[in-house]
């Protein structure tokens, strides 16, 4: 079927380059997931705690899972326990309950500041500076069983290719200004998470480590 062909698509696309694929199933069956896994696909995003919760449930136990939508600080302990890499993380009361959350199980989850680069109000996500703020706060240091593996953001939906470009190399900036300039126990810069169905092209060529993409595996949600 054609999730094969999409996913060997992408897996061509990320070859010799330093990005990695996240099949983000949102909305999509457990039998589809199923059929991207058997082809050999193991790491995957969803949105929603809770379909993200039921789908780890019934799904193969090596699948490796990412949560890229908004989080609630009241619903961290459902995925506490299992999941990979946070990349949404917007604000510092969120870290500090997934860092209580993780501390309960016992381990040290993985987390992304989500940035806001886009132009569009709505969408979420710290400003640069208020991001490198929170690295530099003292409170920030004293959690240790989170770790900052790097940033997430989403370009503006727009045609203009040079504006998105603009949007994930001021990113790739930030991420370097952090690789560079914090010295943490609990910052630890490896990925961009940048890039969907509409733009991976140009957020790979900047860069990312990770292109999420869901249409243009799954289909249309
Ligand atoms: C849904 C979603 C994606 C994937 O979007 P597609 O356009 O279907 O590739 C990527 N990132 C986030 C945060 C999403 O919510």
């Amino acid at each position: 079927m054609a999730i094969q062909d999409n996913l060997d698509f992408f897996y061509q696309k990320i070859k010799n380059t330093t990005t990695k694929l996240l099949a983000v199933s949102k909305t999509h069956s457990p039998e589809l997931i199923l059929e991207a896994y058997q082809t050999g696909c193991k790491v995957f995003a969803e949105n929603r705690v809770q379909e993200l919760v039921q789908k780890y449930e019934t799904l193969p136990k090596d699948i490796e899972w990412h949560l890229i939508g908004t989080l609630q600080s009241n619903k961290v302990k459902y995925i506490a326990e299992f999941v990979h890499l946070i990349h949404s993380i917007d604000k510092f009361s969120l870290l500090e309950e997934v860092n209580k959350q993780a501390k309960k199980c016992n381990r040290v989850i993985d987390c992304l500041l989500q940035i806001h680069i886009a132009e569009e109000e709505t969408k979420f996500g710290f400003d640069f500076e208020e991001a490198y703020q929170l690295l530099q706060d003292s409170k920030f240091e004293a959690l240790e069983n989170i770790c900052i593996k790097g940033v997430m953001g989403m370009a503006t939906f727009t045609d203009n290719t040079t504006q998105i470009r603009n949007e994930f190399r001021s990113l790739k900036d930030f991420f370097e200004k952090i690789k560079n300039q914090i010295d943490k126990k609990n910052v630890v810069m490896k990925e961009i998470s940048m890039g969907m169905s509409s733009d991976y092209e140009i957020a790979i060529e900047e860069g990312s480590t990770y292109i999420r993409v869901g249409s243009a595996i799954f289909g249309k949600r």
